[in-house]
C-alpha cells in the first residue's frame, strides 16, 4: 500500500522535473516537492501514525525518495542551463561580415564656413590674421578709436558693461589699437571675431560676428581701399558686382563711406531684400582717422590707412538667400544639414 503510493509520487515527481521547460520553472518544481513544505517533506510526517517496526523502512523509502528527485532537479537544472547559454550565444552571434554602420560626420557651421572664406580671400591678398579678447578695455574698444569718455557717438552703439572700464567688445575694431600698439607700419590685418551689443529681432542678434580689416603704410589712399574691396566682392560672390560708396560717419575713420553692392537677388531691378533700391549695404569703412594715429603714436606725416567692418552674417545670409538671421543661432539640424 506504502510503496505503491511512494511509486506514484515518485513518478508525478520525476515527470514534473522532466516538464519544467526554463530554470524558473524547475525552481517552482523544487519547492513544490522539496521544499520545507514539500510534498515529500510531508510524507515524513506521517511516520508519527506508524507502528515500530514499519518506520525504519518507510523512512528509508522516502529519503531514497528524496535523494532521487534531489538527483534528477540536479541533472534537469544542468541541462537547463547549458540551453540557456547556447541560446544566448545564438542570439548574440555578430556576423563580421556584414557592411559597417559609419559614423555619422557633422559639418562646419555656414557661418564658419563664411568666416573661412572671408578669411582666406583676405589672406591671398596678403592680410594676416590677428585675433583680440571679446571682453575688452574700455581703451581698446572706444578711446584708442577716437572715441573719449564723453564722445556723444559711444550712444551710437548699445554697450554690455561688465565690470569698471570693462565691456563685451562692440566691434572687431578693437583689435586695430592692440595691433598699432605693439607693431610698426606697415601694417595689414584682418580680425574675425564674436561681438556684442544690446540689439535683439529679426535682423539684429545680441552675438554676432564680425571681421575688421586694417591696412597702414605709405600713401595709402582711398582708391586703394575700393580696389582691395572690390577684389573681395568679386571673390565672395563668384562675379564682378558693381559697388557704389555713400558718405558716412565713424568717429575712427575720416571720410567714412558706407559700401552698398548691386543687389544679388534682383541684380540692381530691384525687390524686396533690396527694399526696392537695387542695392544691398553691406560694410563700413573709410581712411583711418589721425587722431587714431596719434593715439598709436604714428607718425601722421609719414602714414596713412584704411580701415574697414563688415558682418560674416550679412555676406552669409546673401551669399546662401537666408531670410532670418536666427536661423544661425537655432541650431536646427534640417538647417545647418543644407551647408
Ligand atoms: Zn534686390
Amino acid at each position: 500500500m506504502v510503496s505503491t503510493e511512494l511509486a506514484e509520487v515518485r513518478a508525478t515527481a520525476l515527470a514534473a522535473v522532466e516538464a519544467a521547460e526554463d530554470l524558473a520553472a524547475l525552481e517552482a518544481v523544487r519547492v513544490v516537492w522539496l521544499g520545507k513544505k514539500g510534498k515529500i517533506s510531508r510524507l515524513m510526517q506521517r511516520m508519527g501514525r506508524l507502528s515500530a517496526d514499519e518506520r525504519p523502512a518507510f523512512g528509508r523509502a522516502v529519503n531514497e525518495l528524496k535523494g532521487e528527485v534531489s538527483g534528477a532537479l540536479a541533472t534537469r537544472r544542468t541541462a537547463l542551463k547549458r540551453a540557456e547559454g547556447a541560446a544566448r550565444l545564438a542570439a548574440e552571434r555578430i556576423d563580421v561580415t556584414l557592411p559597417g554602420r559609419p559614423p555619422r560626420l557633422g559639418s562646419l557651421h555656414p557661418l564658419t564656413q563664411t568666416r573661412r572664406e572671408i578669411e582666406s580671400i583676405f589672406q591671398r591678398m596678403g592680410f594676416a590674421v590677428e585675433r583680440g579678447p571679446e571682453v575688452e578695455s574700455d581703451y581698446y574698444n572706444f578711446e584708442a578709436l577716437n572715441l573719449p569718455p564723453d564722445h556723444p557717438a559711444r550712444d551710437m552703439q548699445d554697450t554690455f558693461y561688465v565690470g569698471p572700464g570693462r565691456v563685451l567688445r562692440t566691434h572687431t575694431s578693437s583689435v586695430q589699437g592692440r595691433v598699432m600698439a605693439r607693431r610698426e607700419p606697415p601694417i595689414q590685418i584682418i580680425a574675425p571675431g564674436r561681438v556684442y551689443r544690446r540689439d535683439s529681432d529679426n535682423t539684429h542678434s545680441p552675438m554676432f560676428h564680425q571681421i575688421e580689416g586694417l591696412l597702414v603704410d605709405r600713401e595709402v589712399s582711398f582708391g586703394d581701399l575700393k580696389g582691395v574691396l572690390q577684389s573681395f566682392i568679386n571673390q565672395i560672390f563668384g562675379r564682378p558686382l558693381p559697388l557704389r560708396f555713400r558718405p558716412s560717419y565713424f568717429p575712427f575713420t575720416e571720410p567714412s563711406a558706407e559700401m552698398d553692392v548691386e543687389c544679388v537677388m534682383c541684380g540692381g531691378s530691384g525687390c524686396r531684400v533690396c527694399g526696392h533700391t537695387g542695392w544691398l549695404e553691406i560694410l563700413g569703412c573709410g581712411m583711418v582717422d589721425p587722431n587714431v594715429f596719434d593715439l598709436a603714436g604714428y607718425d601722421t606725416s609719414r602714414v596713412s590707412g584704411f580701415a574697414f567692418g563688415l558682418g560674416i552674417e550679412r555676406i552669409a545670409m546673401l551669399k546662401h538667400a537666408i531670410p532670418d538671421l536666427r536661423l544661425f543661432f537655432e541650431n536646427d539640424v534640417r538647417f545647418l544639414e543644407q551647408f
